[in-house]
């Protein structure tokens, strides 16, 4: 398929969604059951359209990976149980994995927390040619931190430098960086799995009803319910103030997986299919010697 047709295909499911300037965002407009008219009839349809575009998407990241100039970095966030791993895994099923790392990050380590919080970060960036997937990011820095001041009191940052306006100058610091990565080649795109509340509880009592399911169970999960409107407000604002052009967050349903799905691959497939990726060119010399070669091989 020609890169043309591929972001035809693909646009449709992914641009609903996509948020490149925060000013004007609000939480509300986007629904977390919305399928876009697909109901449950179209859902094979878009099941389809997902298996042809994890192919897409295979050769794409074959050509990312052979040209080695640009990285793609894929960040998701979400509240528990929103599918992140699901649809990090579904997504990426096509891909070579000698390109493509994904990184998990948790409540961080004492070594975390003797450096500044974009460290650990930095240090997971993708190499050129590669796709490097956040599973959570130093977007937590103003989620669970903002939602939990106790953990913002254990960050040992010099108390002078806490102020009032912690939020606004971290979220300047991550458009700043933001931004810098992608004047470097690093292209970001970023995720936010928009799951409903309701559907929320619906997911975690099959946790504890489906035996295959209690290893994923957690009651502090379901404690953090208690935060749920703290959580949406700090999420609306880090959307308002971090979606930019360069580096825009889709603002994906996620109460119907399928969907959901969907609706990244795509996000992921017009990414790279916009970045005119080629295989490099073989110069005069290099013709030559493939001749040459060739030749030889026929002659043994
Ligand atoms: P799953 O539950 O599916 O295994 P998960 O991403 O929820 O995946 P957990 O082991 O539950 O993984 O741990 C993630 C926890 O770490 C979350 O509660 C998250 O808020 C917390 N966390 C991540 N980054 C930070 C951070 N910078 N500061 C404090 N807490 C953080
Ligand atoms: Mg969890």
């Amino acid at each position: 398929m020609k890169a043309k047709e591929i972001i035809k295909k693909a646009r449709p499911f992914a641009e609903p969604f996509r948020v490149d300037n925060g000013k004007k965002f609000h939480l509300k407009d986007f629904d977390p059951a919305d399928t876009i008219g697909y109901k449950n009839e179209g859902k094979p349809k878009a099941k389809e359209a997902l298996a042809e575009g994890i192919q897409a998407l295979a050769e794409l990241q074959d050509k990312l990976y052979a040209q080695g100039q640009w990285a793609l970095l894929l960040i998701f966030q979400a509240m528990d149980a929103a599918g992140k791993d699901g649809a990090i895994k579904h997504v990426m099923s096509g891909v070579n994995p000698q390109g493509c790392q994904v990184f998990s990050f948790k409540a961080p380590s004492a070594e975390d927390l003797d450096h500044d919080y974009l460290w650990r970060c930095m240090r997971c960036l993708p190499n050129r040619g590669h796709i490097g997937i956040f599973n959570r990011s130093y977007y937590e820095e103003t989620l669970v931190v903002r939602v939990h001041p106790e953990v913002l009191a254990r960050e040992k940052i010099p108390s002078g430098l806490v102020t009032r306006h912690i939020w606004a100058e971290r979220f300047e610091d991550i458009r700043n960086f933001e931004r810098y990565l992608s004047r470097n080649g690093v292209v970001i795109r970023k995720f936010f799995l928009n799951v409903s509340r309701k559907e929320q509880k619906r997911r975690f009592l099959e946790r504890i009803q489906n035996s295959d399911k209690n290893w994923k169970f957690s009651a502090a999960d379901v404690a953090e319910r208690r935060h749920w409107d703290e959580y949406m407000e700090a999420y609306e604002e880090m959307i308002r103030q971090t979606a930019t052009k360069a580096a825009p967050w889709y603002v994906v349903p996620a109460d119907n997986k399928w969907f959901t799905r969907a609706v990244v691959a795509a996000a992921v497939i017009e990414t790279l299919a916009s970045l005119g990726l080629k295989y490099p060119g073989v110069s005069e010399g290099k013709r030559k010697e493939l001749a040459a070669a060739g030749r030889a091989l026929v002659k043994k």
